[in-house]
């Protein structure tokens, strides 16, 4: 007969999830309480603001959506884009791949400024675009690419965005807590992101925030928000301000006790010591990669630290290899996804994942996998390399 389902623990360096820190275990056993229990209502308020921390924004209407990631993308767009509307995305990966279809689900028209996969957003691709496109009121792009391990300078794209005065839907699902995510100050309208990546929490919660701008769009449209799940007039009248709350679903109780906890955890921690932990942690691992001889397909100064694709070796076969990893070492590291499947691994560095620990294991278990393998790598050099980094990093 079936029984209780006892997972293996792996140690997971993929693109998501990442490694659920043990106290965010904890925290989401504790016992289920009803979501308008005002106990519960003063979880919902501490999250509301340890997420305007993380997110560095007053903005008020900052939320965890109760889906994955995916469900922020799509409640972005689907509050914000009429059928008819004309948006600009910003395509380098999956990701802005996924944000396009949005738009063309809802009827509107995409407007696609594409870069290469591997290659961060171009600012004059899409100043051009906004030049070219006055009526497009709306910009879409995503700050850390996991499909590719890029980085684009959201800054800079958010910035030529308002000037312009369009709204901007950012996604940030990959580059919270991991790198600066700074939504006030880059004046981003919409951002949106998801547990299970650097928050280290379990998958399923998308955090959402929302400017007056973007609001005021929502709040002026003619036509219903197409989904009455995600609408977020409805929405705000359940995670609204104070006890006049009414039911709009019921909140996923204890998913959110545990994204309370990974929050704390943040806090703790402190942002700018978190995204220097995965940029220390990055360095590591991709000296120890490139010492093995493995290639990153992204140029050095649009590198995501929580998140390292690198090119298979020649003649290796690489879903054997993520095979073995997993058998023999209980460690996940991700496949290349979209026009990148079967040319690259992801190695994530995620959260708490993000750790030296891990760095070593990921280099030793991929040295001791592609010698089985007969790859020609470099052996014997890598965990000094790594360790180099670490060195230096004292000093
Ligand atoms: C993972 C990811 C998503 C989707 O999040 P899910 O939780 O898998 O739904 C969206 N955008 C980016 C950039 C991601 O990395």
């Amino acid at each position: 007969m079936y029984q209780s389902f006892n997972p293996t623990p792996r140690t997971l360096m993929g693109p998501g999830p990442s490694d659920v820190n043990g106290r965010v275990l904890t925290a989401m056993a504790r016992p289920t309480i009803g979501h308008l229990d005002p106990e519960f209502i003063r979880l919902m308020d501490e999250i509301k603001a340890l997420l305007q921390t993380v997110f560095q924004t007053e903005n008020e209407l900052t939320i965890p959506i109760s889906a994955p990631g995916s469900a922020g993308m799509e409640a972005s767009f689907v509050n914000l884009v009429s059928p008819g509307d004309k948006v600009i995305v910003c395509q380098n990966g999956v990701f802005g791949g996924r944000m396009a279809d949005n738009v063309r689900r809802l009827g509107g028209q995409v407007v696609l400024v594409e870069d290469t996969w591997g290659r961060a957003v171009d600012p004059h691709k899409l100043q051009h675009a906004l030049q070219t496109h006055p009526d497009a009121e709306i910009v879409a792009f995503v700050h850390a690419e996991t499909s590719t391990g890029v980085m684009s300078d959201a800054a800079e794209l958010c910035g030529l965005v308002s000037d312009a005065g369009r709204l901007s839907i950012v996604d940030c699902v990959t580059s919270l807590v991991g790198c600066e995510v700074a939504v006030d100050d880059w004046g981003a309208d919409v951002v949106y992101s998801g547990t299970q990546k650097c928050l280290s929490c379990a998958p399923g919660l998308s955090p959402l925030t929302m400017n007056e701008r973007a609001i005021e769009r929502l709040k002026s449209r003619s036509l219903p928000v197409a989904s009455w799940f995600l609408d977020l007039n409805l929405v705000m009248g359940y995670w609204g301000e104070g006890q006049t709350r009414s039911y709009h679903h019921t909140a996923p109780v204890n998913a959110l006790y545990g994204l309370h906890e990974s929050l704390l955890i943040a806090c703790e921690e402190g942002l700018a010591q978190s995204w220097a932990r995965h940029r220390r942690n990055h360095l590591a691992l991709c000296a120890g990669l490139e010492a093995l001889g493995l290639e990153f397909i992204v140029p050095e100064n649009e590198r995501l630290p929580q998140l390292n694709a690198v090119g298979i070796p020649a003649g290796v076969n690489e879903a054997l290899v993520r095979q073995q990893l997993l058998q023999q070492f209980n460690l996940e590291i991700g496949a290349g996804i979209g026009a990148l499947a079967g040319k690259i691994w992801r190695v994530g560095l995620m959260g708490y994942a993000s750790r030296a620990e891990n760095v070593f294991l990921c280099i030793s278990a991929l040295e001791a996998i592609l010698s089985q393998n007969n790859a020609a790598i470099n052996r014997g050099v890598a965990i000094d390399a790594a360790q180099a980094i670490y060195e230096a990093a004292q000093d």
